[in-house]
């Protein structure tokens, strides 16, 4: 585009405007903030034909998978762009994860394929490069863990200084690995996550570093991508389904926004539903949904799925707003199903982390109660790699989860034998 979109930072509750050329998270009101822009002068099939044309670059800014879509992420002069070329992630057969949920159609979408192994590096190429505009020097965020390994990299590949705020307990090891080795100065306090995010905000605005958590609008637009390149690799044919876990809410949130405004330039013309899915133990946005009431927070959230272990999200209005647009679904799955779901995703050979097998658990949930039908085109989120919690998934095959009362439903257990051939040969027939 010759010609930049006119955008600016809007509020989700009161409707106020923000001119973005000033650092701000949320409004005056506490709303969480939009970036908006205007779509009424731009062509949608010039637009799509140009990431058409740009699929496949080798070099540069567009090689990035969520570059590609710059016009709708945040078109900034490109000397701001930080990028690991994160995105172009593929788009698999579900297999025997398919037949697990009872779908004919259903494909995987998987995001742990990202530079650092999960779908946080979409929205952090895009916050990175809003702190690179607003020249910060220092980032922040609270994370259980992947948000935290993603910044920690792309502030150390742009030159920033990177500060983690962790909740004490379980972060999965994978996660914080990364944060650790890519330099991130990693503090462990006292509380949960929703207590780390609401000190970051407190840090963040008196110490004048730059907030990267999912309620920097800038991080949801680039998670936006994620459903853009989901439709380049469906050659825009629209899906029935999405289903993708839930945890702080801004994953479905950017889904919904990028779907919206492709719906608005005319490059879709159907709308997709969203199923947003969330560990029971932290689903205070599924209980809002089923029971009809208002937002209350969860208190002492609990799963296995650390990285959706969440019991305040702060995109919550959001989330319902872009559900409701789609007529979709909130559903909550149990510790059992999350890992049993997982057990068929790693053994189609494709593999994700716990939270990530909500997509699959909650499609056959939702298959099983009608909601979802079996020849109905579905594409699952898988948020996050395989290997960012060996502990979950070693536990579960050696059956040694029944503290948390979870059972190794389909446990592949490692086997002692002697090292005889005919001690093989009984253990492998
Ligand atoms: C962050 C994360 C989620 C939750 O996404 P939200 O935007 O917080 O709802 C789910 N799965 C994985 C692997 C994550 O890292
Ligand atoms: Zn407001």
């Amino acid at each position: 585009m010759a010609e930049m979109i006119k955008s600016w930072l809007e509020c989700i509750r009161c409707g106020e405007k923000y001119d973005f050329s000033e650092i701000r998270y949320t409004c005056e009101c506490g709303g969480t903030l939009d970036l908006k822009r205007d779509l009424s002068q731009v062509d949608g099939r010039k637009l799509k034909q140009m990431w058409d044309e740009r699929w496949g670059a080798k070099r540069g800014v567009y090689a990035s998978g969520v570059w590609r879509y710059k016009e709708l992420i945040f078109d900034c002069d490109e000397q701001f762009v930080v990028t690991r070329q994160e995105g172009n992630t593929r788009l698999y057969d579900a297999g025997k994860a398919g037949e697990y949920a009872g779908l004919k159609n259903f494909m995987l979408k998987h995001e742990g394929e990202n530079p650092t192994g999960s779908f946080k590096d979409r929205g952090m190429t895009c916050g990175a490069t809003a702190a690179k505009y607003y020249g910060a020097e220092m980032v922040a965020c609270a994370s259980t863990g992947n948000t935290s390994a993603s910044m920690a990299s792309y502030a150390a590949v742009s030159g920033m200084k990177s500060v983690i705020f962790i909740p004490e307990g379980k972060i999965a090891y994978g996660k914080l690995a990364q944060a650790l080795a890519f330099g991130g100065k990693t503090l462990q306090i006292e509380g949960n996550f929703d207590d780390a995010m609401a000190l970051v905000q407190d840090v963040c605005r008196e110490l004048n570093i730059y907030l990267l958590n999912s309620i920097n609008p800038f991080r949801i637009e680039g998670q936006k991508a994620i459903g853009f390149e989901v439709l380049q690799q469906l050659d825009w044919q629209v899906p029935d389904w999405f289903v993708i876990p839930g945890g702080n809410l801004g994953n479905n949130s950017a889904l919904t926004k990028g779907l919206q405004e492709l719906f608005e330039l005319g490059i879709i013309n159907k709308i997709p539903r969203i199923a947003v899915i969330q560990a029971a133990g932290s689903a205070p946005l599924s209980k809002m949904w089923k029971e009809g009431a208002d937002y209350v927070a969860v208190k002492d959230p609990d799963t296995i799925a650390t990285a959706i272990k969440i019991g305040n999200p702060v995109s919550w209005e959001k989330s319902l707003r872009g559900i409701e647009w789609t007529n979709g679904v909130v559903e909550d799955v149990t510790e059992q199903e999350i890992m049993d779901a997982k057990a068929w995703v790693d053994a189609a050979g494709i593999g994700a982390e716990p939270a990530s097998c909500c997509s699959v658990a909650g499609a056959k949930k939702l298959v099983d109660a009608g909601v979802i039908k079996a020849d109905e085109s579905v594409v699952g989120i898988l948020t996050g790699n395989i290997l960012k919690d060996p502990d979950a998934v070693i536990g579960y095959h050696k059956d040694e989860l029944g503290h948390m009362g979870i059972k190794g439903t389909f446990a592949n257990k490692p086997q002692v034998i002697k090292a005889e051939v005919e001690a093989v040969k009984a253990a492998i027939s």
